[in-house]
């Protein structure tokens, strides 16, 4: 098995055609190794979601190929990738995408259930005391805080056992307190239980909890920091939005 959990080679995204198209991403190579957190940031409209949706399978580069462990995406078909999204990649967002009327764990159990498989209550248990809300399964999301709420949505990614867990803006609703416990919480998944995170994020405080920083800019990766400071990133961000377009 690849040692990569994520891998891109060469990928363009191009939107639109002829004298109008926009390069979303021009020739990404990256490797994402399993068991690894890494945080992509770059200038707004530099290419980060499209980078997310690409490498998640969301949405299909013009060129190039994503591979998801072993598996190539370029041939997949439409049902093909939707069970490779439901089965082996998780999501969170920064708007928290819960179901406000169903308690927390049957928000959990949700992506089981779409899959057609019964969830056992011990798994959605663990899955819920793991982010630290076992005490809180039988609550109705909406009487939840944020920061629960988020919690609870990264259970509900977790719960499947996918092999890359990606995040858009994560902690973005959150004050910056909270942020920081679900950071925590996201670096404990990659500490302790190997997991693989790729988070998009424009807070260097976030990405300092990552291992690795990649830098987009106008759709090329623009060089990396690994284990950096939040200041050592703010620092090269704030050279990026400075230099000449
Ligand atoms: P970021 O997440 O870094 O802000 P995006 O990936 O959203 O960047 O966008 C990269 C570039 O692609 C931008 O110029 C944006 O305007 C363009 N773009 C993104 N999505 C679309 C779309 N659906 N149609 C046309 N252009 C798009």
């Amino acid at each position: 098995m690849s040692n990569d959990a994520i891998r891109l080679d060469s990928v363009t995204r191009r939107y639109g055609s002829g004298g109008t198209s926009v390069t979303a991403l021009d020739h990404v190579s990256l490797a994402i190794p399993r068991g690894t957190f890494t945080a992509v940031m770059g200038p707004s409209g530099s290419g980060k979601s499209t980078l997310l949706q690409c490498a998640a399978g969301l949405d299909r580069p013009t060129s190039g190929s994503v591979t998801v462990g072993d598996t190539e995406l370029t041939g997949l078909s439409e049902t093909a990738l939707t069970l490779l999204r439901r089965e082996r990649i998780g999501f969170v967002f920064q708007a928290f995408n819960l179901l406000p009327s169903l308690t927390a764990e049957q928000n959990v159990s949700l992506p089981l259930r779409l899959a057609g498989r019964r969830p056992k209550k011990a798994r959605v248990r663990e899955v819920l005391r793991q982010v630290g809300l076992g005490d809180r399964a039988r609550a109705p999301t909406s009487e939840l805080s944020g920061g629960q709420q988020q919690r609870v949505a990264l259970a509900r990614a977790m719960i499947t056992r996918p092999e890359v867990l990606f995040g858009d803006e994560p902690t973005g609703a959150l004050d910056s307190r909270t942020g920081r416990e679900v950071l925590t919480l996201l670096r404990g998944m990659v500490d302790r239980d190997g997991r693989t995170i790729v988070m998009v994020t424009h807070d260097p405080v976030a990405a300092s909890y990552a291992d690795r920083v990649v830098l987009l800019v106008d759709g090329r990766v623009d060089g990396e920091l690994l284990g950096a400071s939040a200041q050592d990133i703010a620092a090269r961000l704030s050279g990026l939005e400075a230099a000449p377009c």
